[in-house]
């Protein structure tokens, strides 16, 4: 490249998944394409290179056991003896110690001489005459990958430069998790939707977002500069001076609106004919709490607690997990926090520890429950034990229908009883609610209303199931869409049904924080809105602007409407009357 020429500025156009805007260097993350490189390594670091391979070993031994136990339990032995002849491998010393030797001998990098040794065992096993043989390299390249992953898992944080924008084809909750604790400036990606688990988490840390870019990986190297824009799905490359000085100017905007929502922080979340909303927020982990107590919350709507599992690889035992909970009891009260048992499964951790066709509708959130009670049992136990002020609520995930909610109960009985035998303190009047996000649960709101003390619409996966529309798949992005009017008439059916048996209902999707939304919701008569704290000031200021009286009227035309776009222009030019300075994305 010429240096007396400044590179092309190129807009790629994405889907916004967490808001704010920042600029800096691009972060070339491409862990799913292991990029092989040799290098030598100084004589002094050889034995450091062997521990770090052995490491990597051990760590892969590790996962594949987990594997192979949740294989066997869920796809029979026959199956899971794929894993096993993987592990096998990672026993063989034979191969491993040609390894060692090389690395000593050579002075090379470890994933350098793994990936020469194990291609060579593969080369031998594609010549064989043997078909099954053959048909076993694809096992081979598995265990080579992960093998090289976990060693270059270790290496990427030493490379990753703080204040970087992480440039990804996807990114995993847990890369999240990762990058943010070594201040990442902000994401984007080729693939992804923004109700996806990683988006969940950028915006919850408040890490500017943008997924579904289709092609950035191949417009950007690292050290490139860009601006990510979360606020619109914008991601600049090579920005021109003319647009980092516009977006230098957008940043103090935003900045100037966020400090007038300082002053709402104390304010209740009452309308202007005086009903009081329950706004609370959104958590994954007990860090952010003294955050979203500063945003003026109302307490825990969702807290996510596989939060619990993140960077680890087994469950913790009831004694971590209580130490946890009761952090995040603690610190919400004299507020409540409404506490979701483990919705492991779908995109979320450790599910790719368990292969499965079509995760979504596979074995998640409560299923795995309610089918590992040595899993369930323990959760339970840490979480009524958290109870004991009073302020602690059991949440339900991924129910879809009435069984699998006596099940649940009948578990938490038991391990109430146990409790009591052993005069261990809980919360006798502990309330126990479901999130309605399957439709047939949707369906079934009334009965369910019924059964429980609580419901929560959780959104992300209502629309996903209900349109059958991957939350995760930016193909069809596009069709998901929260204001489709079958989602309106949905949730309309859910408050309805709560109402008539007069329990109460709350939302906890990411639609409770869309501000294009607050006048519908409140207009159907939801009472309590649980949203990622970033945003809640701005709902706050939306919900004092209104009266019932005014959404309710809103509410009503809009679900009279019968198209997603005639939906939108409506609610939008109603928010613009009624609280004009609230940024709306540009359409
Ligand atoms: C939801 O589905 O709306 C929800 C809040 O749960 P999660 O996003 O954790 O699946
Ligand atoms: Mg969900």
């Amino acid at each position: 490249m010429n240096s007396m020429n400044a590179p092309e500025e190129i807009v790629l156009h994405g889907i916004a998944a967490a808001p704010g805007i920042v600029m800096g260097p691009a972060y070339l993350f491409e862990k799913h394409i292991p990029r092989i490189e040799e290098k030598s390594i100084a004589a002094e670091d050889v034995e450091r290179e062997i521990n770090r391979l052995k490491n990597a070993v051990a760590r892969s031994e590790k996962e594949l056991q987990k594997i192979l136990s949740l294989a066997e339990q869920k796809m029979g032995d026959n199956k899971a003896k794929v894993f096993e002849a993987q592990i096998m491998i990672l026993n063989d010393m034979i191969l491993f110690n040609a390894i060692y030797h090389r690395i000593e001998r050579e002075r090379k990098n470890s994933e350098f001489v793994v990936h020469g040794e194990i291609t060579k065992y593969q080369q031998v096993m594609l010549s064989s005459s043997d078909e099954y043989m053959r048909e076993r390299v694809h096992d081979v390249e598995d265990v080579k990958n992960r093998v090289i992953r976990n060693i270059q898992h270790e290496k990427i944080l030493s490379r990753f430069d703080d204040h970087s924008i992480v440039v990804a084809p996807i990114l995993t909750p847990a890369d999240t998790i990762l990058f943010s604790r070594n201040e990442v400036l902000g994401y984007a990606t080729d693939s992804g939707g923004n109700t996806s688990h990683a988006a969940l988490f950028a915006r919850a840390l408040k890490i500017p977002s943008v997924v579904g870019l289709k092609n950035v990986t191949s417009c950007v190297h690292t050290g490139d500069y860009l601006v990510v824009d979360g606020y619109n799905g914008v991601v600049i490359v090579h920005p021109s001076e003319k647009t980092k000085t516009e977006c230098r100017e957008r940043i103090e905007r935003f900045d100037a609106f966020e400090a007038t929502l300082n002053t709402l922080r104390s304010l209740p979340a009452t309308t202007i004919d005086g009903k009081h909303i329950m706004l609370t927020s959104n958590i994954e982990f007990p860090e952010e709490i003294d955050y979203v107590n500063a945003q003026g919350s109302e307490g825990i709507g969702l807290y996510r607690t596989e939060g619990v599992l993140m960077g680890r690889d087994s469950f913790p035992p009831e004694e971590e997990q209580y130490e946890q909970y009761k952090t995040v009891a603690d610190k919400a009260f004299p507020h409540s926090v409404i506490m979701r048992t483990f919705d492991i499964g779908g995109d979320k951790v450790m599910a790719q520890e368990h292969f499965e066709e079509n995760p979504f509708l596979g074995w998640r959130g409560i299923r795995l429950s309610l089918d590992r009670p040595e899993i369930f049992l323990p959760q339970i136990h840490a979480l009524l034990r958290a109870s004991v002020r009073g302020n602690v609520r059991i949440m339900l995930p991924m129910v879809s229908g009435l069984k699998e909610i006596r099940l649940a109960k009948k578990f938490i009985e038991e391990a109430k009883a146990k409790l009591r035998q052993n005069n261990v303190p809980f919360d006798e009047a502990i309330k126990i609610g479901v999130m309605i996000e399957v439709p047939s649960a949707a369906l079934l709101a009334g009965e369910i209303a019924q059964e429980v003390d609580f419901l929560s619409i959780g959104t992300n996966d209502l629309i996903q199931y209900l349109l059958a529309v991957d939350r995760d798949n930016e193909v069809v992005s596009s069709l998901y869409q929260e204001f489709h009017p079958a989602v309106l008439r949905t949730i309309d059916h859910i408050i309805r049904e709560a109402k008539r048996h007069h329990t109460p209902v709350g939302m906890c999707g990411e639609m409770a924080g869309d501000p294009l939304a607050t006048l519908l919701l409140l207009g159907l008569g939801l009472d309590a809105f649980s949203v990622v704290p970033t945003v809640l000031p701005e709902i706050k200021k939306i919900i004092r602007a209104v009266s019932i009286v005014e959404a309710k009227e809103i509410a009503s035309r809009a679900l009279a409407m019968d198209s997603e776009e005639d939906i939108k222009e409506f609610l939008r030019i109603n928010l613009a009357a009624i609280a004009p300075d609230i940024p709306l994305p540009e359409e």
